[in-house]
């Protein structure tokens, strides 16, 4: 399995290929927010729009028919893409955020009560917390979380003391968005369902970065977005194992997702129609499943071996930086597996916002802010970071020019010992 090599990819990301503020070329560190796609999803958009487009699973003409092919040969694309028993088991949503809470909606008001517990990490997105919050709000449930080490680290050896006879559900991330923790979702899986807890992982930076087999997780339920897989925004998958789906009633209703309607009352319909209320994102799924055909072409496994080798080139290179903190554990110390394809830092000056703006101005898109993570960067002691994220199509030149444009704004905003402190207007 030869490396991926990022600029015989460069081609399919027609967006990749443009120079910003001038002449400077485009340096895309931003695709764990949201990634790029290749023509050839984009060509599947196209393609759908100006052949194969009409309402899914109602009519009974040839548009309608490959339409209905297309999507539902898009949901099997993504049964086999995770490694699901069933294709019926694949909910397409409109994104990792609408998958979690069709959880806690349909799932979690039919399961938890008064003094029952959810069990999350601190380390989560605010799109795996707040809908744990408004469920537990909804019913009297308490929300607990499994304690973290200083580095970013779960403290999985402490689960047992955190799986009590209360505990219904535990939600949690397979790699943090902010820290690049990769955490180890089969182990806690498997604890979890010997508790008899219910797993809900969200995938929505792991299904790009690496392969994803929801059997041999031995996950509940599993959340992902398409935009973040070359994929476009809009569609997103909601993994349930099947025993679970079946018992678990619908939570929007609406057209197609009934067998029969009466003056007062429905019957559901079966699976996965069941839980796809309304006219679902029909190009955007077929999209999806072009990218997940991009991808698999390459092969995850050689995409996550590319991050891991720039990962550890950010790392080398930005923390030879006077003044910064990277965020989460260390590769040299852990290992390569422990982290996927991004790095987050904080700098003693200037504030994180600073220094993507003058990164911009480079041509180096990055992110700035608290990443939807404010409780965990609460825990960290800060109010934002930086971080810079990378996929298959960034080459290791991209991470030598974020260190060096990185190390050039540490180098402007050191102290100097002059009176005033120097301001980004000034630059
Ligand atoms: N969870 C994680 C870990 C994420 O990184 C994101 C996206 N930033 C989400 C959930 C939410 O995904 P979406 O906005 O596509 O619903």
């Amino acid at each position: 399995n030869a490396a991926l090599l990022p600029e015989n990819l460069r081609d399919d990301f027609p967006i990749l290929a443009q120079t910003v503020h001038g002449d400077k070329p485009l340096v895309f560190l931003d695709s764990a927010a949201s990634s790029q796609r290749p023509r050839q999803v984009i060509d599947a958009i196209v393609h759908c729009y100006e052949h194969d487009y009409a309402n899914v699973h109602r009519g009974i003409h040839v548009l309608s028919e490959r339409a209905t092919d297309g999507y539902e040969l898009a949901r099997r694309k993504v049964k086999e893409f995770i490694g699901a028993e069933h294709a019926h088991e694949v909910i397409f949503t409109a994104g990792t955020t609408a998958s979690i809470n069709t959880v806690a909606r349909s799932w979690g008001d039919a399961n938890v009560g008064a003094g029952d517990e959810i069990l999350l990490t601190p380390m989560e997105h605010h799109s795996n917390l707040v809908p744990w919050f408004q469920l537990a709000e909804r019913t009297g449930a308490v929300v607990r979380h499994l304690p973290m080490t200083a580095e970013g680290l779960l403290e999985v050896d402490r689960l047992g003391e955190f799986l009590t006879d209360k505990t219904k559900l535990v939600a949690f991330t397979a790699v943090s968005n902010t820290l690049g923790t990769v955490n180890p979702v089969a182990e806690i899986c498997r604890q979890a369902r010997e508790a008899g807890v219910v797993t809900v992982v969200d995938a929505a930076q792991s299904a790009p970065h690496m392969a994803t087999d929801v059997q041999a997780l031995g996950c509940d339920f599993l959340a992902f977005s398409g935009h973040k897989l070359c994929g476009p925004s809009g569609v997103g998958v909601l993994y349930g194992r099947e025993a679970l789906l079946e018992a678990t009633p619908p939570f929007l209703g609406g057209g197609s997702m009934i067998n029969r309607v009466y003056d007062d009352r429905f019957t559901p319909a079966d699976l996965p129609a069941k839980f796809e209320a309304g006219t679902p994102p029909i190009a955007p799924a077929i999209a999806l499943g072009a990218a997940i055909d991009y991808l698999q072409a390459i092969g995850l496994e050689r995409i996550h071996a590319h991050e891991q080798a720039l990962v550890a080139q950010a790392w080398e290179r930005l923390s030879a930086i006077e003044g910064i903190r990277l965020l989460g554990p260390s590769p040299v110390e852990h290992g390569a597996d422990i982290r996927a394809g991004l790095v987050s830092f904080v700098l003693d000056r200037p504030h994180a916002h600073d220094i993507a703006q003058l990164l911009d101005n480079e041509g180096v898109a990055v992110r700035a802010g608290h990443h939807c993570t404010q409780p965990l960067h609460d825990r960290l002691g800060i109010t934002a970071s930086t971080r810079a994220s990378f996929y298959l199509y960034n080459t290791p030149a991209e991470i030598d020019a974020l260190a060096d444009a990185l190390a050039g704004v540490r180098e402007r905003f050191k102290p100097s010992g002059r009176k005033r402190r120097r301001r980004v207007e000034d630059f």
